[in-house]
Protein backbone atom coordinates (compact mmCIF):
# COMPACT_ATOMS: atom_id res chain seq x y z
CA UNK A 1 0.00 0.00 0.00
CA UNK A 2 1.30 3.31 -0.83
CA UNK A 3 2.66 6.02 2.08
CA UNK A 4 -0.07 8.02 1.53
CA UNK A 5 -2.96 5.31 1.98
CA UNK A 6 -0.87 4.49 5.28
CA UNK A 7 -1.33 7.60 6.76
CA UNK A 8 -5.03 7.88 5.99
CA UNK A 9 -5.56 4.71 7.25
CA UNK A 10 -3.80 5.21 10.12
CA UNK A 11 -5.83 8.66 11.12
CA UNK A 12 -9.49 6.38 10.43
CA UNK A 13 -8.08 3.99 12.69
CA UNK A 14 -7.29 6.38 15.30
CA UNK A 15 -10.56 8.12 14.82
CA UNK A 16 -12.74 5.14 14.38
CA UNK A 17 -11.17 2.75 17.10
CA UNK A 18 -9.67 5.33 19.47
CA UNK A 19 -11.15 7.99 19.50
CA UNK A 20 -14.83 6.57 19.01
CA UNK A 21 -14.25 4.38 21.83
CA UNK A 22 -13.15 7.09 24.51
CA UNK A 23 -9.37 7.33 24.45
CA UNK A 24 -9.77 11.00 25.34
CA UNK A 25 -5.63 11.97 26.41
CA UNK A 26 -4.19 13.84 23.98
CA UNK A 27 -0.85 12.57 24.06
CA UNK A 28 -1.78 9.13 23.06
CA UNK A 29 -3.73 9.88 20.35
CA UNK A 30 -0.96 11.80 19.14
CA UNK A 31 1.59 8.79 19.47
CA UNK A 32 -1.21 6.81 17.90
CA UNK A 33 -1.93 8.77 14.94
CA UNK A 34 2.36 9.10 14.42
CA UNK A 35 3.55 5.86 14.94
CA UNK A 36 3.73 3.68 11.47
CA UNK A 37 2.33 0.72 12.92
CA UNK A 38 2.75 -0.89 9.08
CA UNK A 39 6.62 -1.06 10.12
CA UNK A 40 6.33 -3.50 12.89
CA UNK A 41 3.86 -6.13 10.93
CA UNK A 42 5.51 -8.63 8.56
CA UNK A 43 5.43 -7.44 4.57
CA UNK A 44 2.41 -10.69 4.33
CA UNK A 45 0.03 -8.98 6.51
CA UNK A 46 1.00 -5.22 5.71
CA UNK A 47 -2.43 -4.43 4.32
CA UNK A 48 -4.13 -5.15 7.99
CA UNK A 49 -1.54 -3.07 9.74
CA UNK A 50 -4.44 -0.80 10.87
CA UNK A 51 -7.55 -2.78 11.19
CA UNK A 52 -8.69 -3.46 14.48
CA UNK A 53 -7.74 -6.61 15.45
CA UNK A 54 -4.08 -8.26 17.19
CA UNK A 55 -2.16 -9.72 14.55
CA UNK A 56 0.15 -12.74 14.25
CA UNK A 57 3.90 -11.56 14.25
CA UNK A 58 5.09 -15.57 14.24
CA UNK A 59 6.82 -17.36 17.12
CA UNK A 60 2.92 -17.80 17.90
CA UNK A 61 3.11 -14.34 19.21
CA UNK A 62 0.83 -11.18 18.37
CA UNK A 63 1.01 -7.52 17.76
CA UNK A 64 -1.60 -6.18 20.39
CA UNK A 65 -5.02 -4.79 19.05
CA UNK A 66 -4.61 -0.79 18.32
CA UNK A 67 -7.58 0.16 21.25
CA UNK A 68 -6.10 -2.33 23.70
CA UNK A 69 -2.81 -0.27 23.05
CA UNK A 70 -4.24 2.68 23.53
CA UNK A 71 -5.87 1.86 26.18
CA UNK A 72 -2.88 0.65 28.18
CA UNK A 73 -0.86 3.88 27.54
CA UNK A 74 -3.76 6.07 28.56
CA UNK A 75 -3.79 3.97 31.92
CA UNK A 76 0.14 4.78 32.59
CA UNK A 77 -0.64 8.30 32.76
CA UNK A 78 2.28 9.40 31.38
CA UNK A 79 3.54 13.10 30.79
CA UNK A 80 6.67 13.15 29.41
CA UNK A 81 9.76 12.62 31.59
CA UNK A 82 9.34 9.51 32.97
CA UNK A 83 10.92 6.17 33.16
CA UNK A 84 8.94 2.72 32.13
CA UNK A 85 9.52 -0.49 31.76
CA UNK A 86 7.87 -2.68 29.26
CA UNK A 87 7.82 -6.90 29.17
CA UNK A 88 6.50 -8.48 25.99
CA UNK A 89 8.48 -6.44 23.48
CA UNK A 90 7.16 -8.54 20.51
CA UNK A 91 6.66 -6.42 17.55
CA UNK A 92 7.99 -3.30 19.56
CA UNK A 93 5.37 -1.37 18.29
CA UNK A 94 4.03 -0.13 22.34
CA UNK A 95 7.58 0.34 22.75
CA UNK A 96 7.71 2.55 20.21
CA UNK A 97 4.08 4.15 21.67
CA UNK A 98 5.80 4.34 25.09
CA UNK A 99 8.60 6.39 23.45
CA UNK A 100 6.65 9.18 22.05
CA UNK A 101 4.90 9.50 25.53
CA UNK A 102 8.36 9.29 27.95
CA UNK A 103 11.50 9.52 28.53
CA UNK A 104 13.01 6.65 28.40
CA UNK A 105 11.62 3.10 27.34
CA UNK A 106 12.81 -0.40 28.90
CA UNK A 107 11.39 -3.73 26.82
CA UNK A 108 12.33 -6.86 27.34
CA UNK A 109 11.27 -9.95 25.32
CA UNK A 110 11.80 -13.65 25.79
CA UNK A 111 11.76 -14.57 22.28
CA UNK A 112 15.58 -13.53 20.51
CA UNK A 113 14.03 -13.35 16.72
CA UNK A 114 11.20 -11.32 17.75
CA UNK A 115 13.88 -9.11 19.83
CA UNK A 116 15.87 -8.39 16.81
CA UNK A 117 13.39 -7.45 14.68
CA UNK A 118 11.27 -5.41 16.82
CA UNK A 119 15.28 -3.51 17.52
CA UNK A 120 15.88 -3.22 13.59
CA UNK A 121 12.16 -1.99 13.39
CA UNK A 122 12.83 0.76 16.23
CA UNK A 123 15.80 1.71 15.02
CA UNK A 124 14.58 2.23 11.29
CA UNK A 125 12.24 5.10 12.92
CA UNK A 126 15.09 6.35 15.43
CA UNK A 127 14.14 5.39 18.67
CA UNK A 128 16.90 5.91 20.44
CA UNK A 129 15.15 6.38 23.88
CA UNK A 130 14.45 2.53 23.48
CA UNK A 131 16.76 0.07 25.62
CA UNK A 132 15.78 -3.38 24.77
CA UNK A 133 16.86 -7.03 26.37
CA UNK A 134 16.07 -10.34 25.72
CA UNK A 135 15.47 -12.53 28.65
CA UNK A 136 12.59 -13.15 31.34
CA UNK A 137 11.13 -10.04 32.14
CA UNK A 138 9.39 -11.44 35.03
CA UNK A 139 12.62 -10.55 36.97
CA UNK A 140 12.17 -6.82 36.23
CA UNK A 141 15.20 -4.33 35.34
CA UNK A 142 16.65 -4.51 38.59
CA UNK A 143 19.96 -2.22 37.49
CA UNK A 144 17.09 0.49 36.06
CA UNK A 145 14.60 0.15 38.70
CA UNK A 146 12.91 1.96 39.80
CA UNK A 147 10.29 3.23 36.89
CA UNK A 148 7.77 5.48 37.07
CA UNK A 149 5.45 2.81 34.50
CA UNK A 150 5.35 -0.42 34.28
CA UNK A 151 3.39 -1.72 31.53
CA UNK A 152 2.95 -6.25 31.14
CA UNK A 153 1.67 -6.73 27.42
CA UNK A 154 1.20 -10.67 28.10
CA UNK A 155 -1.71 -12.36 30.29
CA UNK A 156 0.04 -12.97 33.67
CA UNK A 157 -1.84 -15.60 36.43
CA UNK A 158 -1.18 -12.69 39.28
CA UNK A 159 0.76 -9.37 40.06
CA UNK A 160 4.46 -10.07 40.36
CA UNK A 161 5.17 -8.68 43.58
CA UNK A 162 8.63 -7.97 42.86
CA UNK A 163 7.79 -5.83 39.76
CA UNK A 164 5.94 -3.66 42.06
CA UNK A 165 9.13 -3.32 44.01
CA UNK A 166 10.42 -2.16 41.01
CA UNK A 167 7.99 0.61 40.96
CA UNK A 168 8.79 4.63 42.30
CA UNK A 169 6.55 6.15 44.81
CA UNK A 170 3.66 7.14 42.52
CA UNK A 171 4.34 4.84 40.13
CA UNK A 172 1.67 2.57 37.85
CA UNK A 173 1.84 -0.89 36.80
CA UNK A 174 -0.68 -2.10 33.85
CA UNK A 175 -0.25 -5.41 33.83
CA UNK A 176 -3.55 -8.45 32.11
CA UNK A 177 -4.31 -10.64 35.16
CA UNK A 178 -6.13 -13.59 35.05
CA UNK A 179 -6.40 -17.31 33.25
CA UNK A 180 -4.50 -18.67 30.43
CA UNK A 181 -7.40 -18.01 28.31
CA UNK A 182 -8.71 -14.48 29.79
CA UNK A 183 -7.68 -11.56 31.89
CA UNK A 184 -8.93 -8.05 33.46
CA UNK A 185 -6.59 -5.21 32.71
CA UNK A 186 -5.65 -4.04 36.35
CA UNK A 187 -3.72 -0.96 37.53
CA UNK A 188 -1.80 -1.03 40.45
CA UNK A 189 -0.35 2.55 42.01
CA UNK A 190 2.26 2.60 44.37
CA UNK A 191 1.27 5.27 47.19
CA UNK A 192 3.64 6.74 49.57
CA UNK A 193 4.66 4.14 52.21
CA UNK A 194 4.31 1.66 49.48
CA UNK A 195 0.89 0.71 49.96
CA UNK A 196 -0.86 -0.55 46.63
CA UNK A 197 -4.59 0.40 45.14
CA UNK A 198 -5.82 -1.59 42.46
CA UNK A 199 -8.42 -0.72 39.90
CA UNK A 200 -9.61 -3.16 37.35
CA UNK A 201 -10.19 -2.09 33.82
CA UNK A 202 -11.73 -4.27 30.99
CA UNK A 203 -11.84 -8.10 30.02
CA UNK A 204 -9.15 -8.70 27.86
CA UNK A 205 -7.16 -12.04 25.70
CA UNK A 206 -3.14 -11.92 25.56
CA UNK A 207 -0.93 -14.22 24.83
CA UNK A 208 0.49 -16.26 27.87
CA UNK A 209 3.02 -14.20 29.88
CA UNK A 210 5.84 -17.01 30.71
CA UNK A 211 8.40 -16.83 33.11
CA UNK A 212 9.71 -17.30 36.39
CA UNK A 213 6.55 -15.29 37.89
CA UNK A 214 4.52 -15.88 35.04
CA UNK A 215 3.19 -18.93 33.43
CA UNK A 216 5.39 -22.40 33.24
CA UNK A 217 6.00 -22.66 29.55
CA UNK A 218 3.94 -26.24 29.35
CA UNK A 219 1.00 -24.58 30.91
N1 LIG B 1 3.86 -5.29 23.09
C1 LIG B 1 3.90 -6.13 21.93
C2 LIG B 1 3.79 -5.36 20.65
O1 LIG B 1 3.64 -4.13 20.68
O2 LIG B 1 3.89 -5.99 19.59
C3 LIG B 1 2.89 -7.25 21.95
C4 LIG B 1 3.25 -8.27 22.95
S1 LIG B 1 2.67 -9.90 22.67
C5 LIG B 1 0.96 -9.74 22.99
C6 LIG B 1 3.36 -10.60 24.15
C7 LIG B 1 4.86 -10.76 24.10
O3 LIG B 1 5.31 -11.08 25.41
C8 LIG B 1 5.32 -11.89 23.22
O4 LIG B 1 6.23 -11.41 22.26
C9 LIG B 1 5.99 -12.87 24.18
O5 LIG B 1 7.08 -13.56 23.64
C10 LIG B 1 6.42 -11.93 25.29
N2 LIG B 1 6.66 -12.55 26.59
C11 LIG B 1 5.95 -13.52 27.22
N3 LIG B 1 6.50 -13.79 28.41
C12 LIG B 1 7.58 -12.96 28.55
C13 LIG B 1 8.55 -12.75 29.57
N4 LIG B 1 8.55 -13.44 30.70
N5 LIG B 1 9.50 -11.81 29.38
C14 LIG B 1 9.55 -11.11 28.22
N6 LIG B 1 8.66 -11.26 27.22
C15 LIG B 1 7.68 -12.18 27.38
Amino acid sequence: MHMINMDITRRRMVENQIVARGICDRRVIDAMLKVPRHIFVEEAMSAQSYSDSSLPIGEKQTISQPYMVALMSEMLQLAGKEKVLELGTGSGYQAAILAELADRVYTVERIRSLALRARKALDSLGYLNVNLKIGDGTDGWATEAPFDAILVTAGAPDVPGHLVDHLAVGGRLVIPVGSRSEQTLVRITKGENGAVSREDSIGCRFVKLIGRYGWNGED
